[in-house]
């Protein structure tokens, strides 16, 4: 039985770039499901606000009621496509999965936003994942030579070709069957079959937690969408587990051989929001951790300010200021009526975005030995722009303390990392970098102080307990695609292109 869908796309479409000029897939995102709710629909649209930092690009949701699969996506914020009653009534359905997407660069086109839809033959499949496969164009390929059809150039869209195809008897085989043949970094939520499918890599790279509320079971990225809802949290979904919710209850399975378990240690330092706990640790208190271990290892003699810069330098700040006893004040004021400065696509705009996002606040910085804290520092815009304006706002000294190790290295698990090329802690020394942000000293945690910080004792170097490829190089996972060096047409193997 094929379901009838109804798709309702209201942003106009907007192609800035080929889609198919960039050497990765660009996601960077957070996933919600419901299954076993009148109000399944409001609730992931309540979660994917909560899960707005995770991806502010487009956001999507497709509602399953019984017999039809509605669906509303479009590009923007989650308040402003679903604050209008007339379309949450639209999304009829006891179950609905949702999506939220980010992306730096890329194509930022109406037919990547997710969930992704098919009419498959049991009938609708709709997913939506967060992360990044590192062979999604490989398989891309040779499913393009077998006969399947692609609509977007999302690597998600691989997936539903691979259950379109699968031989295996049930969904949850031929998703099974399906993510089998994938690598990377994933999580990924479903709806078929009056089901609702949750799945993490083996490696657990990507977050994913179960939550419930009455008799409903909700999936999300971070537990911040279960708090918004009201929703209990139950447990983290385990690497490489899939869950299968529907009118009976919840099944669980490990279908894949077992492997270590790689939490991104990314999430704890920027991504994740402070207030969601992944792993059973709260995300701020480990940013506060690191940011004593930042002290601890790189104390600032004679400093008289630890400045955050907001937000997420915030609760390292915090940490840093209490472990070294300087008293810690807003010093930068950030306005949030912008997006986060890394997203915007333009090295011009990017520049401009710094501007206009951060002030300096003059009264407590002038005449001061200022400590900055920040998380990380990708391609130094940032960190010159804050340097530059807490001197002209007559700071004595501005000393850069940063909460992570230099990011040497891209991410191809889910995080948007610029090429290394671009990173500037892979072409400069941390001398030459201070000297680029003109900061009088400039300090990293180091990854050991890193991990001690988030409970291990140390970095374990044979078997890192994270995944800390952007800081230390060593990929958990196969990057089969990056190994090709592919570009352009050679991705597709197509020759010629529509780009609209
Ligand atoms: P940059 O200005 O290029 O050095 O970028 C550093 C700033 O971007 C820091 O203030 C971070 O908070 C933020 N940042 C770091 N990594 C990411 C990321 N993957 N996505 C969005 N923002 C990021």
């Amino acid at each position: 039985m094929t379901f009838p869908f109804d798709q309702d796309l209201i942003s106009p479409q907007i192609h800035t770039k080929d889609p198919y000029e960039d050497d990765k897939f660009h996601e960077e995102c957070g996933v919600f499901g419901v299954y076993g709710s009148e109000d399944a629909a409001t609730f992931t649209a309540l979660g994917l606000h909560a899960l707005q930092h995770r991806g502010q690009e487009a956001c999507g949701i497709v509602a399953y009621d019984g017999t039809h699969f509605n669906s509303h996506k479009a590009l923007g914020l989650v308040d402003t496509n679903f604050n209008k009653a007339s379309v949450i009534a639209k999304l009829k359905g006891h179950a609905a999965i949702g999506h939220n997407r980010y992306s730096t660069s890329g194509e930022p086109a109406l037919r990547n936003v997710q969930p992704m839809y098919a009419d498959l033959d049991f009938g609708g499949f709709a997913v939506a994942h967060n992360g990044n496969l590192t062979n999604a164009h490989t398989l891309r390929r040779e499913l393009v030579k077998r006969g399947s059809i692609f609509q977007s150039t999302s690597d998600t869209e691989t997936i539903v070709h691979l259950v379109a195809v699968s031989r295996k008897k049930t969904i949850a085989e031929r998703l099974i069957d399906a993510t089998k043949q994938v690598k990377g970094g994933y999580a990924i939520i479903a709806c078929a079959g009056d089901q609702v499918f949750g799945l993490r890599d083996p490696n657990g790279i990507r977050p994913l937690v179960l939550g419930k509320i009455g008799d409903a079971h909700i999936l999300a990225s971070e537990t911040c969408a279960l708090d918004i809802i009201g929703a209990d949290f139950v447990r983290d979904i385990q690497p490489g587990e899939m869950v299968t919710i529907d009118d009976k209850g919840i099944v669980t399975q490990f279908p894949f051989k077992k492997a270590e378990s790689k939490l991104c240690i990314f999430e704890y330092i920027y991504f994740a929001r402070p207030d969601s706990f992944m792993d059973g640790k709260s995300v701020y208190e480990m940013r506060k951790n690191i940011g004593a271990h930042l002290a601890l290892e790189s104390p600032v003699q004679g400093a008289e300010i630890v400045v955050p810069v907001p937000d997420s330098g915030v609760p390292s700040a915090i940490g840093y200021a209490n472990a070294s006893g300087v008293p810690f004040d807003l010093g930068i004021i950030r306005n949030h009526y912008v997006g986060r400065t890394f997203i915007e696509p333009t090295d011009k705009i990017r520049h401009l975005g710094v501007r206009l996002k951060h002030n300096a606040n003059r009264k407590f910085i002038e005449g001061k030995s200022v400590v900055l804290v920040d998380d990380s520092i990708v391609r130094g815009t940032t960190s010159r722009k804050i340097v530059e304006m807490v001197r002209a706002a007559g700071a004595r000294e501005v000393h850069m303390r940063i909460s992570s190790p230099p990011t040497i290295k891209s991410c191809f698990y889910g995080i948007d990392t610029p090429s290394s090329s671009e990173l500037l802690a892979s072409q400069k020394s941390v001398q030459e970098i201070c000297e680029h942000i003109k900061a009088d000293s400039l300090a990293y945690i180091s990854i050991d102080g890193l991990y001690k910080a988030v409970g291990e004792t140390g970095r374990n170097n044979k078997k890192p307990q994270y995944c800390d490829a952007c800081f230390s190089g060593q990929y958990p996972v196969e990057l089969t695609d990056h190994a090709k060096n592919w570009t352009g047409a050679e991705i597709t193997g197509l020759k010629e292109r529509n780009k609209a």
